[in-house]
């Protein structure tokens, strides 16, 4: 395995008197695309948003790209608490795409996708529209620049979601149960936009999601998440067709009959 570009290390995350990550490890490498499947409340989305910042951890010690995320280096070997400064850098390797979408409802398509490139990385207008535009073809939306989300389908508001991550240029993006929250028959432009990514793009992807079948489709790796910690994990072809835990095959059968 190359060099890790994710890496939870003995990470606890406690809400009060709730404990949800126990002593989580966990690691993604360079290039992976990792699907992480479990129960509701196991803590999946909580795992995407410590990554996102927008949670901190309440123990041990989260690594992106070679540096800790939570912690500056204080000397040879000691570690203290993230400056603010340090988290805005860190954030900038990271893009998520949430359930529900999270557009700006008062800003065009293209604000939307423009908005931070300009604010946060600097870029000139013209060149964030540049951008934004490469990435609207992408996801296959050229037409709708001009156009608000509330004019949109939910799977196209979903794609333009994508496409304001990607302005950023990340180097991981967490999808957060990208396609719950659509119906049906909307699924299947977001999925396919999720899999170009997946197939053309040397981008880390990590994936929360119920869709087992899609799930088995675009991941290297696929990673069963219970009561916070990683319960079983491997190929999607060996935890899909022979689970060797007894609480995966019970999720599974539970999921796939579902
Ligand atoms: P999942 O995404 O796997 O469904 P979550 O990571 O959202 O699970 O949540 C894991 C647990 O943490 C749940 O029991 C949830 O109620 C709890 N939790 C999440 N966020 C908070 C919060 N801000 N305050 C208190 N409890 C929370
Ligand atoms: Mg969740």
């Amino acid at each position: 395995m190359t060099d890790p570009i994710i890496r939870f290390d003995k990470v606890a995350k406690r809400f009060g008197d709730i404990s949800v990550l126990d002593g989580l490890d966990f690691t993604v490498s360079r290039g992976e695309k990792v699907t992480i499947i479990g129960p509701s409340g196991s803590g999946k989305s909580t795992i995407l948003r410590i990554l996102m910042t927008l949670e901190d951890i309440s123990d041990g010690t989260v690594w992106v790209d070679g540096e800790p995320l939570w912690h500056e280096k204080a000397g040879e070997d000691r570690l203290k608490r993230a400056s603010e400064a340090h988290l805005h850098k860190m954030r900038g390797k990271l893009g998520m795409v949430f359930q529900s979408f999270n557009l700006f409802p008062h800003m065009t398509v293209l604000r939307n996708i423009t908005e931070a490139p300009v604010q946060v990385l600097g870029l000139s207008k013209p060149e964030a529209k540049d951008r934004a535009m490469g990435l609207l073809d992408m996801v296959g939306l050229s037409d709708h620049a001009e156009k608000y989300p509330h004019q949109m389908s939910g799977g196209q508001q979903q794609r333009v979601a994508i496409a304001r991550a990607l302005a950023m240029r990340p180097d991981i993006l967490l999808f957060d149960e990208p396609t719950s929250a659509l119906d049906p028959e909307l699924v299947g432009e977001v999925q396919e936009v999720i899999r170009k990514l997946a197939y053309e793009h040397d981008l880390t992807m990590l994936l929360v999601t119920h869709e087992m079948r899609f799930a088995r489709e675009i991941s290297d790796r696929v990673c069963f998440i219970d009561k916070g910690s990683v319960h079983e994990e491997g190929a999607p072809e060996d935890l899909f067709t022979a689970p060797q835990q007894p609480r995966t095959q019970e999720f599974l059968r539970a999921v796939l009959d579902g």
